[in-house]
């Protein structure tokens, strides 16, 4: 037997978050699949100063504790740890498959974000949590007072670099060319800390240890030199990218991965919307997240609301 719903989304960001909200205000009865806790990539994020409203900041956590809080009060359902696996059309009806379990619904908003990119470098797996990590704000306490690396130029690497140098002694950032990617803002900050040490044009090749990493071994991508950086983790921030393998052949992907949607963030399945960071977008922010999350929301209402 399974469940129906008017509407499911899935993935609880910003996005994901606003869209129910959108829904439940609207009447439409919805739930919301999320494959970990609810919260999305904001929660790993010191810092949220460029969201309007909160003019000295604040925490990735607090904002969306507010948001989830705000979402329950219209009575939205959520279900935690519930991966999908995949999403089948069938007639008027989308069934979305998590483990044994299978939820149906008239409509669709689709969520669920980017995931970090690997480096793909011999030590980055063997690693893995014991120096090697994707998110600093989690881990950066684990090396108060110790030196680590920052992989990346964008705006996440230099904004959790800031992160890493109010704890740790000193952030080496690994980028890859001569400039950074990251906002100026965040640029003007990093330069400034006299934490932050920039190795140029520098491509790591290996990450050493024995128990736990040790040092970083980088290539200069101008002459080919190699040097051995002593750190005691690695931060590894070298973009994202959407999974979309779930949604099978029911959307149009661009070259990069990400989906292809209409003005009105429907895709060329009628009644699967898209919405936040898994989008084709020019701007990956919570206030982009949020804003889509609004549109797909309201669209998947008029859909319903249609078809009902
Ligand atoms: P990103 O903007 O794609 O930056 C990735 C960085 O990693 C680039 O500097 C890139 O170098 C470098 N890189 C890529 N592949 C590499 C490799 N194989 N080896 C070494 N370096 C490599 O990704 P992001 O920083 O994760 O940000 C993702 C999105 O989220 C962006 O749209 C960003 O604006 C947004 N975001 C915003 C904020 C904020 O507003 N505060 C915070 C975090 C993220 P090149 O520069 O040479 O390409």
């Amino acid at each position: 037997m399974s469940e129906f719903h008017e509407a499911i989304v899935i993935g609880g960001g910003p996005a994901g978050l606003t869209a129910g909200i959108y829904l439940r205000r609207a009447g439409i009865d919805v739930l919301l699949l999320e494959k970990g806790i609810v919260g999305g990539t904001p929660l790993q994020t010191e810092r949220i100063e460029n969201y309007p409203g909160f003019p000295n900041g604040i925490s990735g956590k607090e904002l969306m504790e507010r948001i989830v809080e705000q979402g329950r009060q219209f009575g939205l359902t959520i279900k935690e740890f519930c991966p999908v696996a995949s999403i089948v059309r069938d007639g008027e009806r989308f069934a979305v498959t998590s483990g044994n379990e299978t939820f149906e619904s008239l409509g669709l908003v689709i969520t669920t974000g980017t995931t970090s990119v690997k480096l793909g470098v011999p030590g980055e797996e063997e690693f893995q949590g014991r120096g090697v990590s994707y998110c600093a704000t989690c881990d950066g306490w684990f090396f108060a007072d110790l030196d680590v690396a920052v992989i990346g130029g964008g705006d996440a690497a230099i904004e959790e670099g800031l992160t890493l140098a109010n704890v740790v002694r000193k952030v080496y950032v690994v980028h890859r060319r001569d400039r950074l990617r990251a906002q100026q803002i965040l640029q003007d900050r990093a330069f400034k800390t006299g934490k932050m040490e920039f190795l140029w044009n520098k491509i790591p090749v290996r990450i050493s240890g024995s128990d736990a990493v040790e040092s970083i071994i980088l290539e200069d991508t101008k002459n080919h030199q190699i040097t051995e950086v002593p750190v005691s983790a690695v931060f590894v921030y070298v973009g994202s990218r959407a999974d979309t393998a779930f949604l099978g052949g029911l959307v149009d992907l661009d070259g990069a991965g990400y989906v292809i949607s209409g003005e009105d963030l429907s895709t060329r399945t009628e009644g699967l919307f898209v919405a936040g960071d898994i989008r084709k977008k020019s701007l990956r922010q919570v206030a982009t997240a949020v804003g889509d999350g609004a549109l797909a929301g309201v669209n998947l209402e008029h859909y319903i609301l249609e078809k009902r």
